[in-house]
């Protein structure tokens, strides 16, 4: 069959992938792992073409016309709920040219029966990426899938919700050679051409604003990894953005695929938490050419951090920090902000926690209710959001909830302000200045900061 995976275009610069949609907070925008995952998969059997039309920048009418000429038998698209109306529309006109539609994505990972009932246009919703499941529904072979909802010939609605087994997944190798060439933008890339690779899927701690947290833990062979990766070195393509959502989990595999790594003179940034940020896996990450490490700290408020199960305390972050810079690494905190129990004091505690870890660069998540989490079910059984109004921007640009003690205008007011704190002292930017490794990068920054205060003026 002709299968295209499809990223739809949109009014905005769009992110949607791994069961998370948002506006780009900067302007950045990497490969979606979905898609790229189920390029090798269904590459098996099948023709496959890609078609990203925000890597594009293609308009409906465009996007429609390419569409056309591939003449695809299936499209299996993204979809996101920041942009879930103009998806609907743009999907339910390609089923109307008689293409059977399937998605994926966070605004169909919760009441999937429900959506696939409301939505007459779409056949199937994948909730998994890393299983056969496309393939099964492409052959209609229903009694092989393991985390689908889809519809019958007979216009029935079935669910199927396999629990997770086993610590391994395989994956065919993705097809980085369908994507686009251009329009990838990733921040802390220091070379070009880079690819995104997933070595993992999911993560097993239960944070409860985390999407990832609600999909269970697996890990591909690491030779499944290195054939991807080796593909990438022969095109050319050294600089990788690890999007595992947490790099380390199995301390034994990490180690063994730095030493590959290393071996292989890449150059990456990678997610992992603090409680696993010792010197032994950090200095095996910068060995292997891993420049930037991304960690969550989502609070200076160890209470907070106790709510939201973190699993760790202030004190651990600060710790991986300063052994993350002892390492030579360069470093991202990520924060949430806008829990229920937020303040104006405790956003100012966060910013000093923020300047105080010597960070260098800050990642400001406005809490969302994500699809799936605990943290939603809580906001909705509070009264705090409708669960029908399914429009909703994670990346804190529209804010989502109140927090009890502040508004929504007063905490994107506070966000603006605390992202204007931060990026605009002198001696951070003298910083940056200095860390570049050429004119390419320096523009690239210079176009990310841009971006990211012309969104927090
Ligand atoms: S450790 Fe990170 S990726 Fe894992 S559940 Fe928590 S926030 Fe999500």
């Amino acid at each position: 069959m002709r299968v295209l995976l499809l990223n739809p275009p949109g009014r905005e610069l769009y992110v949607r992938d791994y069961f998370c949609s948002k506006t780009t907070k900067s302007n950045y925008h990497f490969h979606p792992v979905d898609l790229l995952a189920l390029s090798g998969t269904l590459s098996i059997d099948h023709h496959v073409a890609v078609l990203d039309c925000i890597a594009e920048g293609l308009a409906p009418e465009a996007a429609r016309a390419r569409i056309d000429t591939e003449d695809p038998d299936v499209v299996l698209s993204l979809v996101g709920s920041v942009s879930w109306e103009e998806d609907r529309e743009f999907l339910r006109r390609q089923a109307d040219r008689g293409r059977r539609v399937f998605a994926i994505g966070d605004v169909l990972h919760e009441d999937a029966e429900q959506r696939l009932a409301e939505e007459p246009w779409l056949e199937a919703i994948l909730d998994d990426f890393t299983t056969r499941d496309a393939i099964h529904l492409l052959s209609r072979e229903y009694g092989s899938l393991l985390r689908a909802t889809w519809r019958c010939p007979d216009g029935s609605i079935v669910q199927r919700n396999e629990p997770r087994r086993g610590r391994e997944h395989r994956l065919p190798r993705p097809r980085h050679e369908l994507f686009p060439t251009r329009g990838y933008r990733f921040s802390f890339a220091r070379q070009t051409p880079f690819a995104t690779v997933l070595t993992d899927y999911g993560c097993p701690w239960p944070c409860t604003f985390c999407v990832i947290s609600t999909l269970g833990h697996s890990t591909r062979p690491i030779e499944d990894v290195l054939e991807e990766v080796d593909e990438l070195r022969a095109r050319g393509t050294r600089e990788l953005f690890v999007a595992d959502q947490t790099f380390g989990v199995r301390r034994d595999r990490a180690l063994e695929l730095c030493a590959a790594f290393r071996e292989r003179d890449l150059s990456w940034t990678a997610f992992t938490r603090p409680d696993l940020a010792d010197d032994e896996l950090l200095c095996a990450m910068r060995a292997a050419g891993c420049h930037t490490l991304i960690m969550g700290v989502e609070s200076a408020d160890d209470a907070v951090l106790d709510a939201c199960h973190k699993g760790y305390a202030t004190d651990a972050v600060r710790e991986a920090f300063e052994r993350a810079h002892a390492h030579g690494l360069r470093t991202v905190g990520t924060f949430v902000v806008g829990l229920p129990d937020e303040t104006e004091g405790s956003l100012e505690r966060t910013l000093d926690f923020a300047l105080e870890l010597d960070l260098d660069f800050m990642s400001l998540n406005v809490a969302v209710p994500r699809f799936g989490t605990p943290f939603r079910a809580d906001a909705i059984a509070d009264g705090l959001i409708d669960p029908e109004e399914l429009v909703m921007d994670q990346s804190g640009a529209t804010i989502a909830l109140p927090t009890n003690s502040l508004d929504r205008k007063e905490v994107a007011r506070l966000k603006r302000r605390m992202i204007r704190r931060f990026y605009l002292r002198p001696s951070w930017l003298l910083r940056r200045v200095r860390d570049v490794s050429g004119p390419r990068e320096f523009f690239a920054q210079a176009r990310e900061g841009l971006a990211l205060l012309s969104r927090n003026a």
